[in-house]
């Protein structure tokens, strides 16, 4: 394909856009991924302050269990002591008091377990109010962070458009069967279609380039790709960033 260095000059600069597009989707790709990894923290701090609710939930439901336990045996202890003046036999005398005794052993000893559970519950009472606050806070400062990735992605999405319209714009000074190489090159070598002779380096692949292939780039006049890498080779050094 003939060409001239003018039109490789114009594709170097939609080169540099493709670089600057492919860099904005990466970054665009990126937010949803990092808020996704912000709400699963949400979540992760959401479930701990729960578990400190649970903690002081199941404590607070054993205490009332042991508190109707002990008042059950406080009302066996009042019926049976009712029940000594009716008995006949000292037998039976003595069976009633052993249990009365065993009623109260069980009442001191729930009193003893219900005052644990009393400590216990100011003690996750305490936890689950502190998780509440610390969780809230952690919940605000998360909200921001992704309010602010939001708006980060809404000012890449106008850069996109932006670099993708300077794009078009380069694209359409190059030759349309260029244009065609250059995109397909493009395409099969990931997202970078041109690459620079160096010496008689592909600068892209560093593979060494054979002599005719130097000399055909320096002049500039037909179409030369490395026999590596496949890309389009060219000997500009720098480009204006402003299309011509
Ligand atoms: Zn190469």
């Amino acid at each position: 394909m003939d060409i001239t260095k003018d039109d490789l000059g114009k594709l170097l600069l939609v080169q540099a856009q493709d670089r600057e597009v492919d860099g904005l989707k990466k970054r665009l790709a990126q937010v949803p991924e990092d808020i996704a990894a912000i709400r699963a923290d949400i979540e992760a701090g959401k479930s701990a302050m729960e578990a400190a609710k649970k903690k002081s939930v199941e404590i607070s439901l054993r205490r009332k269990e042991k508190e109707l336990e002990m008042a059950q045996k406080e009302g066996a202890i009042k019926k049976h002591q009712t029940d000594l003046n009716a008995v006949k036999t000292n037998e039976a005398f003595k069976a009633l008091l052993k249990e009365i005794e065993e009623a109260k052993k069980a009442v001191s000893e729930s009193e003893t377990v219900v005052l644990t559970l009393m400590d216990e519950g100011d003690i996750a009472t305490k936890a689950e109010k502190a998780a509440q606050v610390d969780f809230k806070a952690f919940e605000a400062k998360q909200g921001e962070l992704i309010k602010g990735l939001e708006a980060r992605a809404a000012e890449l999405e106008v850069s996109l458009a932006a670099a993708e319209a300077r794009r078009k714009a380069c694209l359409e000074s190059v030759p349309a069967a260029l244009c065609d190489t250059y995109e397909k090159t493009r395409q099969r070598r990931q997202g970078v279609g041109l690459s620079r002779v160096e010496g008689n380096l592909c600068t892209e692949c560093r593979m060494i380039l054979p002599p005719q292939s130097v000399l055909n780039v320096k002049k500039g006049h037909q179409l030369e790709f490395c026999g590596s890498c496949q890309r389009i080779l060219h000997d500009i050094a720098t480009v204006s960033s402003t299309p011509a």
